[in-house]
């Protein structure tokens, strides 16, 4: 069996000794004779999964006291409603900025809920963020939400905005990539299916005195102390995600952790930018200001030789080089999972491609 390199934007690459200690562990978990996915969620073996995996991701991510980590469902995109069910706070507008797709849908959902005041936003087609000196923020913001990592785009922030209300981020494509602060932010979320597991299982990081005081309506499931009070557990969890998340934990843990992994991190993304940057054959269309790590969208010259060039890839093991089908093109995902090798031979393979076709 030979494994690829998938450079999918999601669900992602999981790291292959996190597959194989999942393989191991498959049919009897540490001796107790079944699955993870067979166990109740409020046995003795899986609330110690739980509190494992959540206490790994508190020490990586150094998660102050103050702060709630939950597991929930619905993904980002439920996110998208919980935030301001959760975190209005009686308060009827919040801020949102717009740097591409996902902030889109963020600021579509939430107008269901409050008033939504646009700070920023990058005109169409333009890759770049709105420097800070051109928001307007509103004086009565219950929050202010912002996407730090545009994963269809490759928009990224190198820098963390300053707002006195607290910061809301969906951080989907980018968390666990390098250390962050999350004392800076009152919410950070997550979907797992980039870089922290399956999909299927959402992180949400909170400050604990932003929540409890929930928009009538809110289902019990997303209402974030009620789920804090249980454990996650108010409904049966995404058990088997969460264990597998718990897994990708550790192995970030035994691999330098975040300090680590930022430093894979950015020397992935400088080999494929320079690689791009160094040839009048491909070109990403991002301000360098705010490349994406994670997300690497790059064009060919003549777009005619894209469908080649994906079926080439592929057959080199190259895959999932697709761009998102908004924009076409390619993009490249790096997330933590995708080794410097496999940067290395879709480098190789890009630069053999365009001696034969430049
Ligand atoms: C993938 C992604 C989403 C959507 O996540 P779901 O879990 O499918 O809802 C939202 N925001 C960002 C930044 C993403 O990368």
């Amino acid at each position: 069996m030979a494994r690829v390199f998938n450079f999918s934007a999601g669900p992602a690459a999981l790291p292959e000794p996190v597959l194989q200690r999942a393989a191991e562990e498959m049919l009897d978990w540490r001796g107790c004779g079944m699955s993870v996915m067979e166990m109740s969620h409020r046995g003795k073996q899986f609330v110690e999964i739980a509190g494992r995996a959540e206490q790994t991701l508190r020490e990586l991510l150094q998660v102050p006291d103050n702060y709630r980590v939950l597991f929930l469902q619905g993904g980002a995109s439920g996110m998208f409603a919980a935030a301001p069910m959760n975190l209005l706070r009686g308060a009827s507008r919040a801020d949102y900025v717009n740097t591409g797709a996902w902030s889109k849908k963020a600021i579509a959902e939430a107008r269901k809920y409050c008033e939504v005041n646009v700070a920023a936003a990058s005109r169409d087609g333009e890759l770049r963020i709105p420097p800070q000196a051109d928001w307007q923020l509103s004086g009565d913001a219950a929050y202010l939400h912002y996407t730090p990592n545009e994963t269809i785009s490759g928009v990224e922030f190198h820098w963390v905005p300053e707002a006195d209300a607290p910061l809301v981020v969906d951080m989907s494509s980018t968390i666990l990539s390098r250390p962050v602060n999350v004392a800076d932010y009152g919410m950070i979320y997550a979907g797992a299916q980039k870089n922290i597991g399956p999909a299927g299982i959402t992180v949400v990081i909170v400050r604990d005195d932003l929540i409890g005081d929930v928009l009538p309506g809110t289902p019990a499931v997303w209402d974030f102390k009620a789920q804090a009070e249980a454990d996650s557990m108010l409904n049966t969890p995404p058990t088997y995600a969460w264990y597998v998340a718990g897994l990708v934990f550790e192995w970030i843990r035994d691999n330098g952790g975040l300090q680590a992994m930022g430093e894979r991190n950015r020397r992935k993304a400088e080999t494929l930018y320079q690689a791009i940057d160094g040839s009048d054959f491909y070109r990403n269309p991002v301000d360098p200001a705010c490349r994406s790590w994670m997300n690497v969208p790059f064009i060919l010259a003549d777009s005619g030789l894209d469908k080649t060039f994906l079926a080439e890839a592929a057959e080199q093991g190259l895959q999932t080089l697709s761009g998102h089908r908004s924009v076409g093109g390619m993009r490249a995902s790096i997330y933590n999972a995708m080794p410097q090798e496999g940067v290395d031979a879709l480098v190789a393979f890009m630069q053999e491609f365009e001696r034969r076709h430049g």
